[in-house]
């Protein structure tokens, strides 16, 4: 395993690895990474003989106030998962390396970001789309990887790819989850002992609103209200939002019928946490699916 941190060297690499008919890999991440990031890595081995992983946090896709210059990092440790997990070349580059100068050029998002994080961080989604976009053209990946936990971030991206011509397949990797339920994320190293145990309130509020659907609840308003009872009982949270969405424009539904996505934020002390669950309900049918 190489780490590179110049994109001369990323196309470099990548332009030999295609020269010996090995199909493109790539696998974006923050780093501090966790068993969700690398579960990503093994999806990226299994569809492509050479696989990429970038380690870059960055800064156009934090607001005013956020999490940049606190995020956790580690690169000596993501190294090493890495390479244990049989990676390729891992693309590290410095803020200057992938923004030396102001970028002028900016995405604007339409329907997809209206809703769930796009209100609440106005600049995220535009931001994440730059960087992946300024990725995929240094990588050009025959395929990437994103995780589920991002539902929002994934649809979008799959839009960008379509609308733009990517030449690029998108996969999705199921959300890795702590034995207590709790999605796996860099921002969980946030958490006080005390509030890493209320952080699993997350999840559980999205099992109990899968128990009344499955129990024949439709409404939406009825299911979001039970979550929010239950959060708010939880000291020391407070919810962003509790929405229900369609799959196609992420716009709300009142009634639960066919594909939906329950996704929720909440404040857990320091750390702003995010988790869904998409599920396709048909009649008394109630499934859980993945969200592409
Ligand atoms: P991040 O480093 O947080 O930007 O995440 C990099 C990639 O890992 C994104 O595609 C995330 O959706 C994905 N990811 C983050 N947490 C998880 C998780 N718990 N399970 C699966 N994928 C994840």
């Amino acid at each position: 395993m190489e780490v590179v941190r110049t994109i001369s060297d990323v196309r470099q690499r990548v332009s030999a690895a295609r020269r010996e008919g090995k199909r493109v890999g790539f696998v974006p991440t923050m780093g501090y990474l966790h068993e969700g990031h690398l579960s990503l890595v093994d999806l990226c081995r299994e569809r492509a003989e050479y696989c990429v992983v970038s380690i870059f946090v960055n800064p156009t896709q934090f607001g005013p106030g956020e999490d940049y210059e606190r995020y956790p990092r580690d690169p000596e440790r993501d190294r090493r998962l890495l390479e244990e997990r049989g990676v390729d070349l891992v693309f590290a580059p410095e803020v200057g390396e992938m923004y030396p100068e102001e970028p002028l050029v900016r995405f604007r998002i339409e329907k997809l970001a209206d809703h769930l994080c796009g209100p609440r961080r106005t600049g995220h989604f535009p931001g994440v789309l730059l960087v992946v976009a300024k990725l995929f053209h240094i990588v050009q990946p025959d395929v990437a990887v994103f995780g589920q936990k991002d539902f929002q971030q994934l649809l979008i991206i799959r839009r960008m790819v379509r609308d733009l011509n990517f030449p690029v397949e998108i996969v999705a990797g199921p959300t890795v989850r702590e034995p207590d339920g709790l999605a796996m994320s860099s921002r969980n190293a946030y958490l006080s002992p005390e509030e890493r145990a209320r952080a699993t309130v997350l999840y559980r509020s999205l099992q109990r609103a899968k128990a009344l659907i499955e129990g024949g609840e439709r409404s939406a308003r009825s299911v979001i209200g039970a979550m929010r009872a239950m959060i708010e009982g939880t000291p020391g949270v407070h919810i962003d939002y509790i929405e229900i969405v369609d799959l196609e424009e992420l716009r709300p539904v009142e009634r639960l019928e066919g594909r939906v996505a329950i996704a929720l934020a909440v404040y857990v002390g320091p750390a702003r946490l995010i988790d869904n669950l998409v599920l396709e309900i048909r009649g008394d049918d109630v499934r859980e699916i993945p969200a592409l």
